[in-house]
């Protein structure tokens, strides 16, 4: 069987769907359906038939895809309260040295505000930020004492 990654555009917003429904949707299988209410789809509660959402479905499908593609363009870093790559705000981002040659980059999400990562090696900093400003902490030089991990102030 072909490997399918249903596109959430396909479900509307503001219908209701039974199992049936988002499994013809979709071109799935029904039991691939029920594998997504037991993966947290959320569905109306005690009624026959199970009805979906088309806005949880939406949800669901978009949450899923970005679990799948989590490999973040230049300039983005994963954001683990929106599930997709984010820019930080401001474009700005600081890089902190976990090794020699391994840091991480921190930043804040554009969009929920909360602090995203993402790992990098020194080498490919430069492709992995694109056109972000990079703030690269004195700690850098003196690896053998663990900076803190530094919020700039200014982002404040
Ligand atoms: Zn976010």
């Amino acid at each position: 069987m072909r490997k399918r990654h249903p596109n959430p555009r396909l479900a509307k917003i503001h219908r209701n769907y039974t199992v049936e429904e988002v499994a013809s949707l979709f071109g799935i299988h029904r039991n691939t359906v029920r594998e997504w209410v037991k993966r947290g789809l959320p569905t109306s509660d005690g009624r026959r038939p199970m009805l979906i959402l088309g806005r949880d479905l939406v949800a669901f499908l978009s949450a899923r895809r970005a679990k799948n593609k989590r490999t973040c363009q230049p300039g983005e870093l994963y954001c683990v309260r929106c599930r997709a790559p984010r820019a930080p705000a401001g474009d700005m981002v600081d890089y902190v040295a976990l090794t020699a040659t391994l840091g991480n980059l921190a930043a804040i999400c554009s969009v929920c505000e909360t602090m995203i990562y993402r790992r990098v090696s020194l080498a490919k900093l430069t492709s992995v930020c694109g056109k972000l400003d990079v703030t690269l902490p004195q700690a850098l030089e003196h690896i053998g004492e663990r900076a803190q991990p530094t919020v700039n102030s200014d982002l404040e």
